[in-house]
């Protein structure tokens, strides 16, 4: 299974992008606050730079195709999976945790094709719910897996609580309490099967 690396970094053209309308004096402050950064962020995930990609494809039965992944820290701004991107948290746990979220929705965009079929069937069964709800479900059941096997349940379980709070969040709140229903174990195996064609 191979891991691909990941390049941090800070670009200043692709934040103005992000920031909208005459961004330069709120990137004239951030330049060497996000480069500084960016570095730390090399420090953050040297633990889990090779063990955790690897994981990720061993549970979900999908392999990486990308070799080098290049994610963009931006700040304030929410982190998303494409171009990877990342809000500049204070806390490293709080850094890897949205990462390691962030890198499950990217495996499932660089496999267009599994990812479709999973999809297709998380619709065909869950088809009520909504798409952010739907969206969230493999990811949750491979992160909870993940982190069962890596990170240890507290860590899994402060994870949920803090995705779960506040009505903005309540879609991920119910992927959360469908995968803990339904069983990480059950939605990994089905993710696994339809990815590997053996359905
Ligand atoms: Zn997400």
């Amino acid at each position: 299974m191979n891991a691909p690396e990941i390049d941090f970094r800070y670009s200043r053209v692709y934040l103005g992008q992000l920031l909208g309308a005459n961004p330069n004096d709120e990137l004239d402050e951030l330049d060497g606050k996000l480069s500084d950064y960016a570095k730390r962020c090399v420090a953050f995930w040297e633990p889990y730079r090779t063990s955790v990609p690897r994981k990720i494809a061993e549970i979900s039965g999908i392999n990486w195709r990308e070799q080098e992944i290049t994610c963009y820290i931006v700040g304030r701004h929410n982190s998303f999976s494409d171009p990877l991107s990342m809000k500049a948290y204070k806390d490293g746990n709080e850094f890897v945790d949205t990462l390691i979220h962030e890198l499950i929705h990217r495996l499932f965009l660089q496999e267009p094709e599994k990812g479709r079929e999973v999809f297709a069937w998380i619709k065909e069964k869950y088809g009520a719910e909504s798409r952010l709800t739907r969206n969230h479900i493999p990811v949750h059941a491979i992160y909870a897996n993940l982190y069962m096997d890596v990170f240890g349940k507290e860590r899994l379980e402060q994870r949920k609580k803090a995705e779960s709070e506040g009505s903005e969040n309540k879609d991920y709140a119910r992927s959360w309490e469908i995968v803990d229903k339904e069983g990480y174990n059950s939605i990994v195996s089905r993710i696994k099967a339809l990815a590997q064609g053996s359905l």
